[in-house]
């Protein structure tokens, strides 16, 4: 008995539509693809409840005719590719012509679309059939509305993540879609409310500080290159704007807006000696090249490409950037990252808290010592009592006491107290609110400082508080004032991602930060009475001989060992 049958083709558009369209942002993406495609110069989206109940995206495009209006809809129907030819040489966004098709098949839907000296034409469609059609009146180009998205698919409607999230989605894909054409005029209003806008003048500087916020620029710097007839370039910001997430990296190659994994390292690893680990940069980087040699058909979404020579690229790109950034005069902490990235903070935390004291202690100089006797008559239970020496190449403090003398990394130290702090708090963390002296203004993108406001009342539920423009006015006594900035990103990050905040988490990834941050210290004068604090501090922490990452904060050299090395004594 045969049980195999051919899905009809209303079943698979709906299948092939969980590729393709996954939630409201995916839908916007193809619309506008398509009106990009169309070569629009002026770009309208309306989203009303998140794209749920209503998306409607509106082009002065070239349109189409009645009959080609309804031709789009079917599967497989494209006027961007005709022979395997053209897929090798793609050109435009789409090709694969089922972008409406799947649409369709989780939507109702209504087109409207005119061409040059042609009539206004309308169509509309439940269940993927015409209910509807005629003329009406409409400027050159299209407008297409969709409406009870995944009406038909309640699962799919179940999946959605928070409402925020979606929001924030949609507000993503029009970010990238605005900077991928800085040629064309693109507006996103949601629940009749215009939330962005851009010119459309071709200026790229205008195009970012509408995008995310007039503060960056300054911070932002351009580059240009071109290697074996690839075109390379991008805006970097300051690695001082470091962020949370690895999607503030925008890569975007012939216009089109890409994930790319190889390419987003290439850029985190331009920036690693600027930046604290687990931190990335806010970056934009543009590639045009031979669409020859890059392959787009390999993602349903087409968010993914296949380069012919990806690792050319990535070489060459991480070397534009490491080029790049040392024009940045100010704030960049040189060397900051001292540790190898390819550990994990993840393995760090684990290593610090399964500590126990063994024979592994630093206090070990050499194997040879091992067996020496002053050693074994250490109490290695805590920093011993010595006398501060003087400071080496401004990063080692230098002590003596009768075993000898002692070395302390003042950034390792610092990282394990920090981090500790930050441990204990999350164990119990009690909010305790503290008014500023000065409010303090974020330094925040407008999309940021836009979340920000629509969650005031959660940050306000930790103890954050905001005066009209935004500058924090209260903070939660546990988080310290040089800690707020750092604090607020990993709180939004959370919301974009969890749609709500779970302390305990924060705090974590705060003591994660923290045990990194403390070497932007690296070759800071400190004090007296600070050496005296950081030594006094130390001495108090639970593990105090290592930093979160494994390494020493305090080395011994002992008497013998001194001797030893100047031959005094030979052994
Ligand atoms: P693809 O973009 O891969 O060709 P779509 O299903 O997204 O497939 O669109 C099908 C076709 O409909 C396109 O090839 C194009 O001819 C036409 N089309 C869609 N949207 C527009 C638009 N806004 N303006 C003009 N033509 C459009
Ligand atoms: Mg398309």
């Amino acid at each position: 008995m045969s049980v195999i049958n051919q899905m009809n083709e209303k079943l698979a558009n709906m299948i092939a539509a969980g590729e393709v369209v996954e939630r409201p942002a995916s839908i916007i993406k193809e619309l506008v693809e398509n009106s990009i495609d169309a070569f629009a110069t002026n770009i309208n989206i309306l989203v009303i409840d998140n794209g749920l109940r209503e998306i409607k995206v509106i082009d002065n495009g070239i349109g189409m005719s009645s009959v080609d209006a309804k031709k789009a809809f079917l599967r497989h129907a494209t006027s961007k590719i005709t022979t395997e030819y053209d897929l090798e040489r793609i050109k435009t966004l789409g090709f694969r012509g089922e972008a409406l098709a799947a649409i369709l098949s989780v939507s109702k839907v209504t087109i409207k679309t005119r061409q040059e000296n042609g009539n206004a034409y309308y169509a509309s469609f439940v269940d993927s059939k015409v209910i509807d059609e005629g003329n009406t009146s409409l400027n050159i180009g299209t407008e297409i509305t969709i409406n009870s998205l995944f009406y038909n698919t309640p699962a799919r409607l179940k999946y959605l993540k928070s409402e925020f999230s979606e929001r924030a989605a949609i507000i993503d894909t029009f970010d990238r879609l605005a900077l991928s054409n800085p040629n064309i005029r693109f507006s996103l209003t949601i629940d009749d409310k215009l939330v962005k806008e851009t010119y459309g003048n071709n200026d790229y500087y205008s195009l970012i500080s509408q995008i995310y916020g007039q503060g960056i620029l300054k911070d932002m710097k351009y580059f240009e290159e071109e290697f074996a007839k690839i075109k390379v370039k991008g805006y970097l910001a300051s690695p001082s704007l470091a962020r949370s997430r690895r999607k503030d990296i925008t890569i975007f190659v012939n216009g089109r807006y890409i994930k790319n994994y190889t390419l987003t390292q290439a850029i985190v690893d331009g920036y690693h000696s600027f930046l604290m680990n687990n931190k990335y940069p806010l970056a934009i980087l543009i590639i045009e090249m031979d669409p020859v040699l890059l392959d787009v058909n390999v993602h349903p979404q087409k968010l993914e490409v296949k380069f012919s020579n990806e690792s050319l690229l990535r070489f060459q790109i991480e070397s534009i950037i490491k080029k790049t950034l040392t024009t940045f005069k100010h704030d960049i902490p040189q060397n900051l990252s001292m540790f190898d990235k390819k550990e994990t903070t993840e393995k760090y935390i684990k290593e610090s808290l399964d500590f126990t004291y063994n024979d592994e202690l630093p206090f070990k100089v050499s194997n040879d010592i091992k067996e020496e006797k002053t050693l074994g008559e250490l109490n290695i239970n805590k920093i011993p009592e010595m006398e501060y020496v003087g400071t080496l190449a401004s990063t080692y403090l230098l002590f003596q006491n009768e075993n000898g003398m002692y070395m302390v990394d003042q950034h390792a130290a610092e990282e394990r107290i920090n981090y500790e702090y930050y441990y204990d708090v999350i164990g119990n963390p009690q909010i305790i609110v503290r008014e500023m002296f000065i409010p303090r203004k974020l330094s925040l993108t407008t999309n940021d400082l836009s979340n920000l406001k629509k969650h005031i009342e959660l940050f306000k539920e930790y103890g954050f508080m905001f005066d009209d423009e935004l500058n924090l006015v209260t903070h939660p006594t546990f988080v310290l004032d040089k800690d707020l900035d750092l604090m607020i990103d990993e709180m939004l990050v959370m919301i974009n991602e969890k749609g709500t905040i779970i302390l305990s988490e924060i705090l974590d990834q705060l003591a994660k930060d923290k045990s990194c941050k403390a070497s932007i210290k690296a070759s800071d004068k400190i004090s007296r009475t600070e050496i005296d604090e950081l030594i006094k501090k130390l001495r108090l922490a639970k593990n105090p001989y290592t930093c979160p990452h494994g390494r020493p904060t305090i080395i011994l050299l002992t008497h013998y060992e001194i001797e030893r090395m100047f031959k005094r004594v030979v052994s």
